[in-house]
């Protein structure tokens, strides 16, 4: 089975990055007519700030890579994406311990730690049109592989179209809301896309 080390980790955070700037356009787009078109700028912002901080600290466990992404991600994006997304790697950095390698299926488990700690954040489920959309059929795929894990969270993300968002800025809009697909979710889609690209 493939073990995963830090450095893995770092590669992933870094073509996250890449992918959340060429995606930032269209991301900001998409939080146009049901948010305050930021949501790719704070994801930008906040992924250039965690690979720099990688990049002049390289941490030495994966479970150290991702604490420290969170962590960057909360103090470098003021939007409600920040505490989340940083929410969801430093609970799952946490899961991950102080292990030097760990497997796909240590890493799915604690990412699904880290998204119950974005429900948690976030007051929010499945079906509220937010992250969550993607996130919980994005991890849940993991058990069966990086690529099946990509394709699930960009179905989820693409599902949340039809949705009334219930949670964040989208909720304001009530109704209005339906029609239009979710920034976060599809920012979240992207991390898996990073993910299943790294492993390969
Ligand atoms: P802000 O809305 O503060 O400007 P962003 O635009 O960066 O922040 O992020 C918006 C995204 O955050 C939404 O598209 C949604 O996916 C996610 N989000 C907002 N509120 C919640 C929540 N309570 N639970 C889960 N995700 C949320
Ligand atoms: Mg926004
Ligand atoms: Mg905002």
């Amino acid at each position: 089975e493939t073990v995963l080390d830090a450095a893995f980790f770092v590669r992933w955070m870094t073509a996250a990055a890449a992918v959340i700037d060429r995606e930032a356009d269209r991301l900001t787009e998409l939080d146009s007519p049901i948010g305050d078109a930021d949501h790719g700028r704070n994801m930008q912002r906040g992924f250039a700030a965690v690979v720099t901080a990688l990049e002049a600290e390289p941490p030495a466990t994966p479970g150290a890579v991702l604490t420290a992404a969170g962590r960057k991600l909360i103090s470098s994006v003021g939007g409600a994406s920040g505490p989340l997304y940083g929410t969801l790697l430093r609970r799952a950095g946490k899961a991950l311990g102080e292990e030097p390698q760990v497997s796909a299926q240590e890493l799915r488990t604690g990412l699904s730690a880290g998204v119950d700690a974005v429900a948690q954040l976030g007051g929010s489920a499945p079906g509220d049109k937010t992250m969550l959309d993607a996130l919980v059929p994005g991890v849940e795929a993991l058990a069966t592989s990086f690529d099946a894990a990509a394709t699930a969270a960009e179905k989820g993300a693409l599902a949340t179209v039809p949705l009334q968002a219930k949670k964040g800025r989208a909720s304001y809009l009530g109704e209005r809301s339906i029609g239009h697909q979710d920034p976060g979710a599809t920012s979240s889609a992207l991390l898996f896309a990073a993910l299943a690209e790294v492993a390969k």
